[in-house]
């Protein structure tokens, strides 16, 4: 039996109890009869496949990872820029917040320039979404909780409709109707609400191409409101905590946030928001969406936190591993370890990996020791063996 649900969120408190508990065992996580395997995938909910520029969200698509720039986007030059460094990142969609019709009309120019689909971002003013559309962006986010006037909503989505843009349907929990938040409160269900109407909206309009979030900065009360939102429609969804902070606390929430919903198999594009350079965003996505299992972008390193058994300076050791592979590309587990006592063992799943001592220490593959290796050698000798496994 499953307990009641506590997180039926009203600012922190507990309102009402519902059937379903979020934080049950993964329902996406194929098992076998042992349970979850090393390295299994989590099997994703499924989800219409929404074509954005040259990509698709949704479907059997990849996870997405997405970010904005910081830019003005009147400053076409800086924001260029900064779209290609996110490029070189590895972003795969960029968002632009247009913020007036002198911005709006910078769109085309800009989407010239770059080659990765080009969003923008509106607040309040449906005129300039009628604008992106004609200057050609791959897709249009909207918050229909500050659009306001239905029939401004609805020229939306008939000039998407006649260009073939998509709409991400983008609700804010710092931003619900007025109607909704005298409803509910500022609540999971407001935000859930909030999305329904305004699927239904556009569905009235014979509008299918959506995308939908609902951000909200709180992570109980997000990922409650993707959860509910999962299992009441099957557009796809992109996942993020807004306003999520400075780099150490975003990337908790963030990756908590993210983590848990994909590990439950809901997701289809993913933005990292955090109060840093936008190329962080990127870089969290990816290790968010490998720790989960979903993208396998580059090497991942198994360390060790040290402890008493360490005899070698192994944070010196391990980030002069990172530093050297960063020109990897290919995914690989790297294991930088501390004692030769129990490192072999605990990074088991590593394809290859050292394991320090005083004088001298261990390589070992998949948990297997394979030699013994002079201490001053430990370093070379890893990245020999790595580059003879990622270059065959
Ligand atoms: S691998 Fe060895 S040094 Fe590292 S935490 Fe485990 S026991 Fe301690």
């Amino acid at each position: 039996m499953n307990a009641p649900n506590p997180l039926f969120v009203k600012e922190g408190k507990k309102i009402e109890e519902v059937k379903y508990f979020p934080f049950d065992p993964p329902l996406f996580l194929k098992r076998g009869a042992g349970g979850v395997k090393l390295g299994m995938k989590t099997k994703r909910r499924k989800s219409r496949k929404i074509k954005v520029g040259g990509l698709f969200i949704g479907g059997n698509s990849p996870v997405t990872v997405q970010s904005m720039t910081k830019t003005d986007t009147r400053d076409i030059t800086a924001t260029v820029k900064q779209i290609r460094s996110l490029e070189k990142a590895g972003c795969e969609i960029i968002r632009v917040a247009v913020l007036n019709l002198e911005a709006a009309a910078c769109l085309g120019k800009i989407k010239k320039k770059i080659s990765i689909p080009l969003v923008a971002d509106i607040h309040f003013d449906y005129r300039l979404a009628l604008e992106a559309i004609r200057q050609g962006v791959d897709k249009v986010r909207i918050n229909p909780g500050n659009i306001g006037d239905i029939g401004h909503v609805r020229q939306v989505v008939e000039a998407a409709k006649d260009r073939g843009v998509p709409i991400r349907i983008g609700v804010n929990s710092g931003s619900i109707e007025k109607k909704l938040l005298l409803k509910y409160g500022a609540t999971s269900r407001a935000m859930v609400e909030s999305a329904l109407s305004e699927i239904s909206l556009f569905e009235k309009e014979k509008f299918s191409d959506i995308i939908i979030s609902l951000k909200g900065s709180d992570v109980p009360m997000t990922v409650e409101a993707y959860q509910m939102l999962s299992e009441k429609c099957d557009y796809p969804l992109h996942l993020g905590i807004t306003s999520a902070g400075p780099v150490y606390q975003g990337m908790i929430k963030s990756s908590i946030g993210i983590g848990s919903l994909l590990l439950r198999g809901i997701g289809d594009t993913i933005r990292v928001s955090l109060t840093s350079r936008p190329e962080d965003e990127v870089v969290l996505g990816y290790k968010i969406l490998e720790s989960v299992g979903l993208r396998k972008t580059g090497p991942e390193i198994i360390s060790c936190p040290t402890c008493g058994r360490c005899e070698v300076d192994l944070i010196r050791l391990t980030e002069k591993v990172e530093n050297a592979l960063k020109v990897i590309k290919k995914p690989i587990k790297v294991a930088v370890m501390g004692c030769a006592v129990n490192g072999p063992g605990e990074a088991r799943e590593a394809d290859i990996g050292i394991a320090s001592g005083k004088g001298c220490g261990l390589l070992f593959k998949k948990g297997k020791i394979i030699r013994k290796i002079p201490e001053k050698d430990l370093f070379s000798t890893l990245m020999k063996e790595i580059r003879i496994i990622t270059s065959s």
